[in-house]
């Protein structure tokens, strides 16, 4: 049985396995299979793809598989790669001293190259094929250039979320000039595959003035928004979802990443102006920053999608741990199995993640007109094997290594557990290098 179709030979035909399609209306297709066309989905069914045995096509053979959407990040600081496990034992004001501020400005273009494509390569293991790259450092149009072109290089799709210039320890300051070439430089009109957003300090972080003119700022130029917020206790005092109310900039087309301490009033204020959060459990927990209220937003009809963070406080790119966090952080604070299915929790990660960047209709569920973002699941592994349960074992099982193949814009970026990226062993000793010189001071 097909569930759809559109009439064009397809360039790659996914075969056999369960395809977890996050459609409401086609749920999971026992044995079915996917057609690729170009960048596009164009079929999707039940049983053998018609077009299997024509010559030109390239047959995955996905039997005894899992296929289900690529993973959307939604919050992510890629630069920050080579930084991991740095300030290990610190909670998130003196973390960002400590390593955001510290090295943020040792880091050469070259440094943003290595450590996004570290952080990329890495994620694109984990079966991500989406991310929000959160770029607060942003420092020159060098910078700029070099973690774009790392994005472009990796095929995964990509929102670069222009942030501050870091300067020095506790001075961080919006490169506008640097975002105006940018823009005019590095973007093109409609391309699904990198697309700016801006990404100021949060008001409180610097005044509300400087605030309202990033927001002006994106407005003019068409572009979303993206803030850290109330990831610190800190921040209470300041009730800034209030202030952000008061300002007129909540709203779908403001992702909040972390909001793990909104009380009950944040919530209604978020719900109410649908506005959506970048729920990031792991990284929540390395920096003791508390627990999100996931719960309480999803049943507010909140739009929540996962993010890592930036692995230098997560401190990996892996998207299935981050899955299994949630869910076990919202049932060990509500005491309640089921305060987080695993089917809700790759909701999250994949058609939450798609909402919330304002991306659903293009990314994030398997069906026909969609993009080519896919990953297939090998269970064979010691860690997932027997297959029992294929959604249940993807969020409480799942592991990097059990990823067999992933597709973006209908490219192959990991194929049979190998990451298709030129070159991989030696961008992992370039990036000792710059890890060498920027935190040890090698030359
Ligand atoms: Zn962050």
């Amino acid at each position: 049985m097909r569930h759809g179709r559109v009439s064009q030979q397809p360039d790659i035909i996914i075969s056999g396995g369960a395809v977890i399609t996050m459609e409401s209306a086609t749920g999971i297709i026992e044995d079915g299979y996917v057609g690729i066309s170009g960048s596009y989905i164009t079929d999707v069914g039940e049983g053998p793809a018609p077009d299997e045995n024509h010559s030109s096509v390239q047959v995955i053979d996905a039997q005894g598989m899992i296929v289900l959407p690529g993973f959307v990040n939604t919050h992510h600081h890629l630069w920050q790669t080579i930084l991991r496990g740095q300030g290990a034992d610190l909670a998130v004001g003196d973390w960002v001293n400590a390593c955001v501020s510290k090295y943020g400005p040792k880091f050469l273009p070259e440094d943003s190259y290595v450590s996004s494509l570290l952080g990329l390569a890495e994620g694109i293991d984990s079966g991500i094929t989406t991310v929000v790259n959160w770029a607060h450092n942003s420092n020159s149009r060098e910078h700029v250039e070099a973690s774009l072109r790392a994005m472009r290089e990796s095929g995964v799709r990509g929102i670069y979320a222009f942030g501050a210039r870091i300067l020095s320890e506790g001075l961080h300051e919006m490169p506008y000039d640097v975002i105006d070439y940018a823009l005019e430089h590095f973007f093109g009109e409609g391309d699904e595959m990198l697309i700016p957003w801006l990404a100021p300090p949060e008001p409180g972080f610097k005044c509300a003035e400087d605030f309202m003119f990033a927001v002006r700022f994106a407005r003019e130029r068409g572009l979303r928004l993206s803030i850290h917020l109330l990831e610190s206790q800190d921040e209470i005092a300041a009730a800034p979802i209030q202030l952000l109310q008061k300002l007129k900039v909540l709203g779908p087309e403001l992702l909040i990443a972390h909001a793990v301490h909104v009380n009950k009033h944040d919530i209604e204020l978020l719900s109410a102006t649908s506005t959506p959060i970048a729920h990031c459990p792991v990284a929540n927990m390395r920096l003791a920053s508390g627990i999100a209220p996931l719960r309480d937003m999803l049943a507010r009809g909140i739009t929540v999608g996962l993010g890592t963070d930036g692995v230098a406080s997560n401190d990996s790119g892996d998207m299935l741990a981050v899955m299994k966090s949630a869910l076990g952080l919202a049932r060990a604070t509500q005491l309640d199995p089921r305060a987080l299915l695993p089917e809700d929790a790759l909701y999250l990660a994949t058609m939450g993640g798609a909402r919330a960047l304002g991306m659903d209709d293009v990314i994030g569920s398997i069906c026909v007109g969609k993009k080519a973002d896919l990953i297939i699941i090998d269970p064979s592994g010691l860690n997932f094997a027997p297959l029992n349960d294929c959604v249940a074992q993807l969020v409480l099982s799942g592991a990097p290594s059990n990823v067999d193949t992933v597709i973006a814009d209908g490219h192959i970026l990991k194929h049979q557990g190998r990451l298709q990226l030129p070159n991989v062993d030696a961008l992992v000793r370039k990036s000792q290098r710059c890890a060498d010189r920027i935190i040890r001071n090698k030359k």
